[in-house]
């Protein structure tokens, strides 16, 4: 299953690391949010004022953590990096805010995640670079006022719905991170493939682009575990026909289906008839989890288009039919 989680696995953060772009232009893709940035991080250039605020949503491995480097690094500015999860008291925040330097950047990623004392500092701070340090406990508590260099907040989310108003309210500018086209992540899977040293051709690109789930970190983790397979067959050369038998021997499908997503789909289709089934039936019938189903494989089934979720229970849809070479009976969803 781990080759197809959008999220890091094992010591991948030390890979990927060199796999950054590190500057605007070398980001690939997401062409609406890097002309927004863009703008935003200019004007404040010329105004010699660090930027607003800015959130940015998105699913993992979409590059939200790439671009709080990249807006540092455009700024000239040092950057602090933590997350939500990280500061559960207001003073593990007040620790970070008391000590940045004058335009740094603060990247909070999983912002979401902050607890409600932290928060509540965070607003303040956001606004005014200002915060309460209390001092002391019950009655005798007091709150001193302690002013904080003006700083730009880059929180990321992958979830921006669950942000209360107040601090959404409090970013300038939120960036909404989408998946990737096939042709974006060819490119994204070449800049690898050089910094690499690995011999990839087009088709080869192609063929890893079309099974990574629109999602840069999984092409990039596709990308390795191909030259790998390339090495040792292909004396190192991935064209198209490599990248498909490592990925085939990898059972990562052409559409980037891996075995948990396969095996809900065949039930769904094989078992109950194309459905409508409810989840935990359909789990039971594939070994799992519900909750497995539901969180690990149903999303980017439903984003396909191969599954849908309704009021009745789970359906696959006449592409489902389809995916694996079975006519869709009448009526078929979708
Ligand atoms: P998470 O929230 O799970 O940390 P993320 O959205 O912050 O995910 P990153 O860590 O920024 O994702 O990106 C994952 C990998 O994908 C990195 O190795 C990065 O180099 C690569 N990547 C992401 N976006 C791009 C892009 N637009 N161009 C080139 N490479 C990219």
């Amino acid at each position: 299953r781990d080759l197809v989680s959008p999220e890091p696995v094992g010591d991948e953060p030390v890979i990927e690391a060199t796999l950054r772009p590190k500057r605007l232009s070398e980001f690939i893709g997401q062409q609406r949010v890097r002309e927004q940035l863009s703008l935003v991080l200019e004007s404040a250039r010329r105004r010699r004022r660090p930027p607003d605020h800015v959130l940015m949503s998105g699913g993992p491995g979409l590059g939200k953590t790439t671009l709080a480097l990249i807006i540092a690094a455009e700024l000239g500015a040092p950057i602090r990096m933590t997350s939500g999860p990280a500061l559960e008291r207001a003073g593990d925040l007040a620790a970070i805010l008391s000590t940045l330097t004058e335009g740094e950047v603060l990247f909070i990623d999983e912002i979401h995640r902050m607890a409600r004392p932290a928060e509540e500092m965070l607003y303040l701070a956001m606004e005014d670079f200002r915060i309460d340090v209390v001092v002391g406990k019950g009655p005798g508590a007091t709150s001193i006022p302690l002013e904080i260099a003006p700083f730009t907040l880059v929180g990321a989310t992958t979830r921006a719905g669950l942000l209360p108003a107040p601090l959404r309210d409090r970013f300038g500018f939120t960036a909404h991170m989408d998946f990737y086209e096939v042709a974006e992540l060819e490119q994204v899977l070449h800049r690898s493939a050089r910094l690499l040293g690995a011999d990839l051709r087009e088709d080869g690109a192609h063929e890893i682009a079309k099974r990574s789930r629109g999602t840069p970190r999984i092409a990039n983790r596709l990308l390795r575990r191909v030259r790998d397979y390339a090495e040792v067959r292909a004396q190192g050369v991935i064209t198209r026909e490599v990248a498909a038998a490592a990925l085939d021997l990898y059972e990562v499908d052409a559409e980037g289906l891996d075995r948990l997503d396969r095996a809900v789909l065949e039930a769904l289709l094989r078992k109950f008839g194309g459905g409508p089934v409810g989840l935990s039936t359909l789990a039971v019938a594939v070994g799992e989890e519900p909750e497995t189903v539901e969180i690990v494989a149903e999303p980017f089934l439903v984003r396909q288009g191969l599954l849908a979720r309704t009021p009745r229970g789970r359906v696959a849809t006449a592409l489902a039919w389809k995916h694996f070479g079975l006519t869709p009976p009448p009526g078929a969803y979708g």
